[in-house]
């Protein structure tokens, strides 16, 4: 039996006093008369100062409260304080992570000067509910720390294009695409300017060398950042055994050369002017005939050698015949 339509009209959607059907709710009655911590275990007779508020959907159900009473907050957070080595802003975004709480650095900011009675993570949690923050939650911290990776060769364009990022697309291919945030870009080329500059004639294998350094350097850069004193050694120690495997010079070496040697010229031209791009050829062409020199007695025999041909090189050579001789 089809059922019977409404006839009803309402102009909002969503339900108020003057539509027929009131919200739905629980009605109060069967609203508990304590809110256990499911930490700790402790009722408390009010939600509104014993469990910290939330701007997730996740806990809408509860009027907006974290699903952790503050006496468990505080624990927490000294625990995890403890567990990353002393570092406060971890432990701040292990937490919110765990409770969908949004993470950013002018939250942490706010939440440093901290009252002797009040712990950071209060501060921090209450903070991160003021109206600026409405609705925002862990999910708008990934969020925007994605759109701060380029993730595609496309999103480089649009972001050059509109002035949002000042790094070369050889560069970002360097690097790789999708792997660092746009500011480290630029942390990465310089180090390895620095390098290359000192080691002008690194082989390719030192290359792979260079770049790890690159890397750790980073990685000591945003340990500092943070803090995280642990990260820090390590990268540090992880660096020094790297440069010392990778056979390079240290910047101390260059200190009492000059511009003029030869390695310096070369490494100098190609931070500033890559050979490729060099526009008068002429200025460094083949000056000293390394190049024919090459040709003639090198590349020119092991050919003979690999093709069973017998060119012989137009100035040395046995003539076979009058002619030979004479052509020559
Ligand atoms: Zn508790």
């Amino acid at each position: 039996m089809a059922q019977e339509k409404s006839n009803r009209r309402v102009a909002t959607t969503t339900p108020s006093k003057n539509t027929e059907i009131a919200k739905i709710r629980h009605s109060k009655d069967e609203e508990p008369n304590f809110y256990k911590c499911p930490s700790c275990g402790t009722n408390y007779t009010k939600l509104d100062d014993n469990f910290p508020s939330s701007q997730s959907e996740l806990y809408a159900g509860w009027n907006y409260h974290l699903p952790v009473c503050k006496k468990c907050l505080d624990q927490m957070f000294v625990h995890y304080t403890e567990a990353y080595g002393n570092n406060e802003d971890l432990a701040v975004r292990r937490i919110c992570e765990k409770y969908d709480i949004y993470y950013c650095t002018s939250l942490l900011n706010a939440s440093r000067k901290i009252t002797k009675n009040r712990s950071r993570i209060h501060t921090y949690v209450s903070r991160s509910n003021l109206t600026q923050y409405i609705k925002k939650t862990f999910d708008t911290t990934l969020d925007e720390e994605r759109t701060n990776t380029i993730s595609s060769i496309e999103e480089y364009d649009v972001k050059k294009a509109n002035g949002e990022i000042n790094i070369t697309k050889a560069t970002l291919k360097r690097w790789g695409v999708g792997v660092f945030e746009d500011d480290e870009y630029p942390i990465l080329e310089e180090h390895y300017k620095m390098l290359k500059e000192n080691n002008p004639n690194a082989d390719n294998n030192q290359e792979i060398f260079i770049r790890s350094l690159c890397h750790l350097n980073l990685l000591m850069i945003k340990a500092l950042k943070n803090k995280d004193l642990d990260g820090y050694t390590k990268a540090n120690g992880e660096y020094a055994k790297t440069f010392k495997q990778a056979g390079l010079k240290t910047v101390e070496e260059k200190d009492n050369s000059n511009d003029e040697t030869f390695c310096m010229t070369l490494g100098f031209i190609s931070d500033y002017t890559p050979e490729e791009f060099y526009q008068d050829k002429e200025l460094y062409k083949d000056h000293d005939d390394i190049g024919e020199y090459m040709e003639r007695h090198i590349l020119r025999p092991l050919i003979n050698l690999e093709t069973g041909s017998s060119t012989r090189d137009k100035e040395y050579f046995v003539p076979e015949t009058e002619e030979d001789y004479e052509e020559e």
